[in-house]
C-alpha cells in the first residue's frame, strides 16, 4: 500500500488527536479526508491541509456514515485507511452516572467505530487491501470515574481483535492504539490539579502530543506494518507499564 494519493479517512479530525493524525498522514502523502460533527470546524481544519477533503458527519448515525463512505469513494477514491478516532467522555463516579451519560459515550465511542468499519470493510474486502486503526485508550483497563468510557474503549479492543481475525484473509489489518495522556481540548478541560497529577505519573516526564499518536498511526497505515494485526499499541510515554 503506497501512501501517495491513498485515501485516509480520520474521524473527529477538526481538532486534538484526530487533527494531529490527519496532519501526519497528510505530510506523508495521503489524500486525507477529515470527518467531524462540527461542519465549520472541520472545513476550517481541512483548509489548513492543502489538497485534503472534509465531510461533516455524526459518527453515531449509521445511514449518514453509509452515504459519507459512498460519496468519499465516488468523489475521491477507494478508502485505503480508516482511522476511527472521534470520541467523547462524560466522566462521573458510577453511583452517580446517568443513563444519558452512559448512552452518549457508548453511542460515539463504540457504535461510531462500528458504523465506520461496517461501511468501509466491504470495499476493503473486495480490494483485498486496507488498514483500520482504532483509537482506544489506556483507560480500557478500568479507570475511576470512567465506567462508560472504559467500557466503550474495552469494547473497541474487542471489536479490533475480532475484525483483525475476520479480515486477515483479505490482507486487511486492524489494530488499536491506546494513547496515554495527550495534550488536547479533552485533557485541557480537566481540573488543573487532576491534570498535574496525571503528568506526574508519566515516566517520560512530559505530556504526549497528537503527533506522537499520528506517527504510530502512520506506521500502522504503512507497508512497514503489513504483518501486524489485532495489536493494541500504547502511546503513553510509559504511563501504563
Ligand atoms: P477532542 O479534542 O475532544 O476531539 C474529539 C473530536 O471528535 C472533536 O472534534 C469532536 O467534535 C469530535 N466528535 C465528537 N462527537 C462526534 C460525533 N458524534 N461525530 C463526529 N465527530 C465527533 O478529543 P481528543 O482528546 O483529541 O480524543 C480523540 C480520541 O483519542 C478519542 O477517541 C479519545 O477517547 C482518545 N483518547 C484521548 C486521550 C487524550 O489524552 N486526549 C487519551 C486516550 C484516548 P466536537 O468538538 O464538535 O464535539
Amino acid at each position: 500500500m503506497t501512501a501517495v494519493n491513498s485515501v485516509a479517512v480520520v474521524t473527529g479530525a477538526q481538532r486534538g488527536i484526530g487533527y494531529g493524525i490527519a496532519q501526519v498522514l497528510h505530510n506523508r502523502g495521503y489524500r486525507v479526508v477529515l470527518v467531524d460533527i462540527d461542519e465549520a470546524g472541520v472545513q476550517a481544519a481541512s483548509a489548513t491541509l492543502a489538497g485534503s477533503a472534509w465531510r461533516a458527519v455524526d459518527v453515531r448515525d449509521y445511514a449518514a456514515v453509509a452515504s459519507a463512505v459512498s460519496s468519499i469513494e465516488e468523489d475521491i477514491g477507494p478508502i485505503a485507511v480508516l482511522v476511527n478516532n472521534a470520541g467523547i467522555n462524560r466522566d462521573r463516579m458510577f453511583h452517580r452516572m446517568s443513563e444519558a451519560e452512559w448512552d452518549a459515550v457508548i453511542a460515539v465511542n463504540l457504535k461510531g467505530y462500528f458504523n465506520w468499519a461496517r461501511h468501509v470493510a466491504p470495499g476493503m474486502r473486495a480490494r483485498r487491501a486496507g488498514r483500520i486503526i482504532n483509537i482506544a485508550s489506556a483507560s480500557w483497563q478500568g479507570n475511576v470515574g470512567q465506567a462508560n468510557y472504559a467500557a466503550s474503549k474495552a469494547g473497541v479492543i474487542g471489536l479490533t481483535k475480532t475484525l483483525a481475525k475476520e479480515l486477515a484473509p483479505f490482507q486487511i489489518t486492524v489494530n488499536a492504539i491506546c494513547p496515554g495522556f495527550i495534550e488536547t481540548p479533552m485533557t485541557r478541560a480537566m481540573p488543573e490539579a487532576a491534570f498535574q497529577q496525571m503528568l506526574q505519573k508519566i515516566p517520560m516526564g512530559r505530556i504526549g502530543t497528537p503527533e506522537d499518536v499520528g506517527r504510530v498511526v502512520a506506521f500502522l497505515a504503512s507497508d512497514d506494518s503489513q504483518y501486524v494485526t489485532g495489536e493494541v499499541i500504547a502511546v503513553g510515554g510509559g504511563l501504563v507499564l
